[in-house]
């Protein structure tokens, strides 16, 4: 995985070596010698990521980064200090400015790819997530509820075989508001993946392999979202780096500076949420792109999927699948006189009928106009054929008021059933057959439930 990375530093011989070592590996780099410089070259730019010196004359590298995360155009690159110093106030003040990772310079070359391909996944989920985001237009900002979903308290594992210092561990993410379990307590309990936000593994001094671990946990498909930090001492960096390539989210050395370890946490769960919230925002365009936005029900297009599914498991397990096709009686006359906004409240106040007069496993659609369509998993064509009877009731005893005018207008409706009994059958031939029976209905005078004999 590449990136276009662009390289902050003051002193001209660190840019030229940076530059040389990432492109040997196929990075895009773009270089700024000054803070001011970096700002403009960011916001026109769009780098994938920022490799961020700390110590520079005029705007220091806490500025930069304060003013890129400040920034709307900006604040969604990742950005990565390199500080001369290995004090821990100076990578917390980084932590502070909204930095997302730290390298020491000399920077070691393992751990500077590693991070850097840990940041490239990230920027590809959220990209691909943005992209998608991009499509539906009426998401525009996170609303106020979804920002402070990014700062909720986080629920942490902490898993590590010192039981004793993962209890410190615990401790201190009590102290800063967060949910934190030790992974041999939390077992008693069984553990909900599902909930959690961040576990915090332990690498150096463990009987287990550690990394291993991280894979697996990687792995589930409940899990995908949660951020992995792991700790280890010196002598093991070189596993860490391992670590952050196949999933680790980030890495702290050992023995624990706890502000250190509490300003990690509220990066990775910030940035955990901000994946769960694009994710959520396009499942939830992925929802209405199936939803027919006049009633409600499904579109056609959900409706094809839907029963393609249910025919191909019917030819499996031999259970019938029924559908009944639904036409209003005279809607053309309803619009005529009554006029077209009365004619969408029918629609409506009949999707609302079919809706709550059939059973949860049964499927509402309206393919079109005034046709709708019931897909009726597991079920043979005499109980389609009832369960059809009932909404015919439904819609006609009961006359439809047309609020706005006051008007009650009387309504009916004809269906046809069709079956699929796990024979070898095409979808167009069953929507075919319920249509025909549905012709016969109108035929015989409207109102009323025709089958076709199977
Ligand atoms: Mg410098």
């Amino acid at each position: 995985m590449t990136a276009r990375v662009l390289v902050v530093d003051d002193i001209e011989a660190n840019r030229r070596v940076m530059k040389a070592k990432l492109e040997a590996r196929y990075y895009t780099v773009m270089l700024s010698h000054t803070g001011e410089h970096a700002i403009s070259s960011a916001i026109h730019q769009q780098p994938d990521i920022i490799l961020l010196d700390v110590m520079m004359p005029g705007m220091d590298g806490y500025e930069v980064c304060r003013q890129l995360k400040s920034n709307i155009a900006t604040r969604h690159i990742p950005i990565v200090m390199l500080t001369a110093l290995t004090d821990g106030d100076d990578r917390l003040r980084g932590l502070e400015a909204g930095a997302d990772d730290f390298l020491s310079k000399p920077v070691d070359d393992f751990a500077l790819f590693a991070r850097l391909e840990a940041l490239s996944r990230y920027n590809a989920v959220a990209d691909e997530l943005r992209t998608r985001e991009a499509a539906n237009p009426h998401t525009a900002n996170f609303t106020e509820h979804e920002m402070s979903t990014l700062s909720k308290p986080a629920s942490v594992l902490v898993v590590d075989q010192n039981n004793q210092e993962a209890r410190r561990v615990a401790e201190a993410l009590h102290k800063v508001g967060h949910e934190a379990e030790t992974w041999i307590d939390a077992q008693k309990g069984g553990i909900k993946f599902k909930e959690l936000d961040l576990i915090i593994l332990a690498l150096s001094g463990q009987r287990h392999d550690a990394l291993k671990l991280c894979a697996q946990m990687r792995s589930l498909r409940e899990a995908r979202d949660f951020a992995i930090i792991v700790t280890c001492d010196e002598k093991d960096e070189q596993r860490a780096a391992e670590g952050l390539r196949i999933g680790a989210s980030d890495v702290i050395q050992t023995p624990l500076d706890l502000q250190e370890l509490q300003a990690r946490v509220a990066t990775q769960v910030r940035r955990k949420r901000y994946i769960q919230i694009l994710r959520k925002r396009v499942d939830t365009g992925l929802e209405l792109s199936v939803i027919d936005q006049l009633t409600g029900l499904y579109n056609r297009r959900y409706m094809l999927e839907r029963l393609q599914l249910w025919m191909q498991r019917s030819s499996v397990d031999g259970k019938p699948v029924s559908v009944v096709a639904f036409d209003i009686d005279h809607f053309k006359t309803v619009n005529d006189v009554h006029g077209h906004e009365a004619g969408d409240l029918v629609l409506q106040e009949f999707s609302e009928r079919l809706r709550t007069n059939i059973r949860p496993k049964d499927i509402a659609c309206r393919p079109g106009g005034e046709e709708f369509l019931v897909i009726m998993p597991e079920t043979p064509g005499d109980l389609a054929y009832i369960g059809a009877e009932r909404i015919r009731h439904a819609i006609a005893n009961e006359p439809f008021l047309v609020e706005r005018k006051n008007e009650e207008i009387r309504v009916t409706v004809s269906a046809g059933v069709a079956t699929h009994y796990g024979e070898d059958a095409l979808l167009a031939d069953l929507l075919h057959r319920a249509d025909q029976a549905l012709y016969k209905a109108k035929e015989n005078g409207r109102n009323r439930i025709e089958k076709l004999a199977a």
